[in-house]
């Protein structure tokens, strides 16, 4: 008979929830997409929160399984140790308690986890990391964040804010980041910098997607634009091997759907810039949009362990 136990999983994005009932091998045995109406205001969204993992968990002991905890990903800075939600821009959280209220709505077990962090534990442990022990995970999507992974767990830093890979400088003279500084790697290489600077250049607004196309069918704006993203990317990427040393490099987020048109130039740049530097092994994400639903997972199943 099979193993009953699952894991209650949430990843809460600015836009949509990822839910799932995960078993410990790390299967997916249910997926539910839900909105996260952050227009509705943070108490809001904590309600439809634990509404939503109150329903899985329901679901999960209609179906004979046996929820054993909740594990929650969100955006922004996050507490592990603490299970506080700290600061988040696009879901509007101030030091929310989540852990400890899903806990006390769930009767269970509960694990709270930053959105990035733990979607680079899934891919180190289950995704394209798998099998090496030091991986820097870098998700380029809106913004740019990272997630160090060293012998399947997470480092959260101090103060829950390690992984800011979006934050190193890259161009002095560079536009101004979202942080209020000019020339983070985010404001120069993240797939909206993308399509603001093809912007700038066209006057025609696309899809940092449409970008990387024109750039690949030889259009000289879009192919400029690429190649400064690339370069961008190489040297913030150079810095994160400087401080971290790791054996695999994953790239996930959108940005890296365009695969080997990424990936390739991406390489040789990063060769470039390697001096006594191990070069690392520079691969895509394998779990897609699944990774922080599965890291969540983990990160509950890991505290539990
Ligand atoms: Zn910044």
């Amino acid at each position: 008979m099979t193993d009953p136990t699952v894991v209650v999983a949430l990843d809460v994005g600015g836009t949509g929830m990822k839910c799932a009932l995960v078993r410990p091998d790390g299967s997916t045995v249910h997926t539910e997409r839900h909105p996260t109406g952050a227009a509705r205001g943070p108490d809001a969204v904590v309600g439809t929160i634990l509404e939503v993992a109150e329903g899985l968990a329901g679901k999960a002991r209609a179906d004979g399984l046996e929820p054993v905890a909740c594990g929650i990903a969100v955006p922004g800075v996050v507490d592990d140790a603490r299970g506080v939600a700290v600061w988040s821009a696009n879901v509007g959280f101030r030091d929310v308690p989540l852990r400890d209220l899903a806990a006390a709505r769930l009767d269970l077990p509960t694990t709270l986890g930053h959105d990035v962090r733990v979607g680079g534990l899934a891919e180190a442990r289950l995704g394209a990391g798998r099998g090496t022990r030091h991986v820097l995970f870098v998700a380029i999507g809106t913004g740019i964040a990272a997630s160090h992974v060293v012998d399947g767990s997470a480092v959260t830093g101090a103060h829950g804010a390690a992984g800011e890979i979006g934050h190193i400088l890259v161009r002095p003279d560079g536009p101004r980041c979202g942080c209020g500084r000019p020339g983070c790697l985010e404001a120069v290489a993240s797939a909206a910098a993308v399509a603001r600077r093809y912007a700038e250049l066209t006057g025609d607004p696309v899809s940092a997607a449409e970008v990387a196309d024109r750039a690949a069918a030889g259009e000289p704006a879009a192919g400029q634009v690429w190649r400064e993203t690339v370069a961008a990317l190489a040297d913030g990427l150079a810095t994160g091997q400087a401080l971290f040393d790791v054996e695999t490099v994953v790239i996930g987020g959108g940005l890296a759907q365009a695969g080997p048109r990424l990936l390739d130039p991406l390489r040789v740049a990063l060769h470039e810039r390697m001096t006594f530097h191990r070069e690392p092994r520079l691969v895509g994400a394998a779990l897609g949009d699944e990774a922080g639903c599965l890291g969540a997972a983990l990160l509950a199943l890991d505290a539990l362990a």
